[in-house]
């Protein structure tokens, strides 16, 4: 087998599914086919390869990538051409993989569902007529539909865990500074992290294997040994203590889901582990912390979009603040500009400190929850999401209750910890996922068990 025959099979299957599923926003045929090329002539003339040698891979849009145009599928990037390479990247090409392109997400990663893409929605590939969740939900459908091995995304508040769920593959999103965000289009820069979207555990244990490390151009970098993940897949979780909070398991979940999850349970004990009901008590104010905390260091991080160093600019303007205003009102989606506002009343002099410094107060207190459970747990088990996939369209008119849909991942990534999403089941024959949550940096332990599950 060649890299150049599995570099031509994803984009015969993209041909073949791609006006369906419509998971990419930006393809790169001549450059991977280039690529492929010189991967082969390596091989014939050296014997060592890495363990992701020759794979068809697909990166989010919000990666920049060295003159691969790069949108966060805004309009307002629609012709930005970056000259560098996020870290992630940069790691994957000395993994010698293949970009075959980049992927479709909500704009700026804000969302839920994909239908804040200024381009076109994706879909699910279990049923077209529903979303594939997102934002990360172009990589998540990319994957499912088998037009790439595997596809990098972003989780700010459950990005790559819920279009993981939606989608019926494996989601992780790491401890928060195990993957340098060097590169990464800043969304809210304290919850931001790129992880893997995999068909599988094994897959997921080797991209992580592949982009985790400290790396000095990202401030927050941890600087860690990095275990090796594929050995914690040992299929043994003999004893494990496992926390179940009664907050993801009570009003607002779909009780088909429930089921699932009780099923899964059941799995795990019959492989030896033990489960017990705990509390995070702090749960219900997850969701207000989030907005409010990602919102507003999102209207900081996207005041560097004024029409003058980035993408597209007004043509319209007759001055330097028009040049402002009108770049912005014309190149930003509606949900963008509801953040952009939200986040800077919250931020203004006045309100500053019932707003957002209440809301990191109250991020550490939902920490301290999880703190307290981990003293007796090794790990927590819950959904990954209340319900399936929706309908495309159905929740878009209403922000508020698209915001709910990430009442149980949000938790954990203001916590900064990290968590697995994986498959166990299916509901009206739309996938369902089970969330496993760790320590911080105890990836292995999470991998281990979602491994030993699936
Ligand atoms: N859906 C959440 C939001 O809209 C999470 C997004 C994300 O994790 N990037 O903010």
């Amino acid at each position: 087998l060649k890299v150049a025959d599995l570099v031509d099979q994803s984009y015969t299957r993209i041909q073949q599914v791609e006006s369906k599923v419509r998971a990419f926003l930006t393809l790169d045929e001549e450059n991977a086919r280039l690529t492929a090329a010189q991967l082969d002539e390596q091989l014939a003339s050296s014997a060592t390869t890495s363990d992701l040698f020759g794979l068809p891979i697909g990166i989010k849009d919000n990666m920049v990538t060295e003159g691969l145009r790069t949108t966060c599928a805004s309009k307002f990037l629609s012709n930005y051409n970056p000259i560098y390479d996020a870290t992630v990247v940069t790691k994957l090409k000395a993994a010698q993989t293949v970009t075959i392109g980049k992927l479709n997400m909500d704009e700026f990663a804000m969302g839920g569902s994909n239908e804040n893409s200024a381009y076109h929605p994706s879909h699910n590939p279990w049923n077209t007529d529903y979303v594939p969740g997102g934002s990360s939900g172009g990589s998540a459908a990319a994957v499912a539909a088998g037009e790439v091995y595997f596809a990098l995304g972003s989780d700010t508040g459950g990005s790559i865990r819920q279009p993981a769920a939606y989608c019926g593959i494996v989601g992780l999103k790491p401890t928060y500074g195990l993957v340098s965000r060097y590169g990464l289009v800043a969304f809210a820069s304290s919850l931001d992290q790129i992880g893997p979207l995999t068909k599988n555990v094994e897959d997921s244990a080797y991209l992580l294997q592949a982009i985790a490390g400290y790396d000095a151009k990202d401030s927050t970098s941890a600087k860690v040994d990095i275990p090796d993940y594929l050995s914690a897949l040992t299929g043994d979780i003999k004893g494990l203590r496992i926390g179940v909070p009664k907050e993801y398991m009570g009003k607002g979940i779909d009780p088909a889901v429930k089921e699932k999850v009780l099923e899964a349970l059941k799995v795990l004990e019959g492989l030896g582990a033990v489960w017990e009901e705990v509390t995070l008590p702090h749960s219900e104010y997850a969701v207000a912390t989030y907005y409010l905390l990602a919102s507003s260091e999102a209207s900081s991080n996207l005041a560097r979009f004024d029409g003058v160093r980035y993408g597209v600019r007004s043509d319209n303007a007759n001055n330097l603040l028009d040049l402002y205003h009108m770049s912005r009102s014309e190149g930003f989606g509606p949900e963008v500009k509801r953040r952009i506002m939200l986040g800077t009343y919250a931020l203004s002099s006045g309100y500053y400190d019932a707003y957002y410094l209440k809301a990191q107060q109250v991020r550490t207190l939902i920490k301290q929850d999880f703190d307290q459970v981990f003293e007796k747990f090794d790990i927590i088990i819950g959904p990954t999401a209340p319900t399936p996939a929706f309908r495309i369209g159905e929740q878009s008119n209403d922000p508020l209750t698209m915001y709910l849909n990430d009442i149980m991942t949000i938790p954990v990534s203001l916590a900064g910890i990290p968590a697995i999403s994986v498959p166990c089941g299916f509901v009206n024959e739309l996938p369902v996922g089970l969330q496993v949550i760790g320590k911080a940096l105890d990836e292995a332990t999470l991998l281990r068990v979602a491994h030993a599950f699936e």
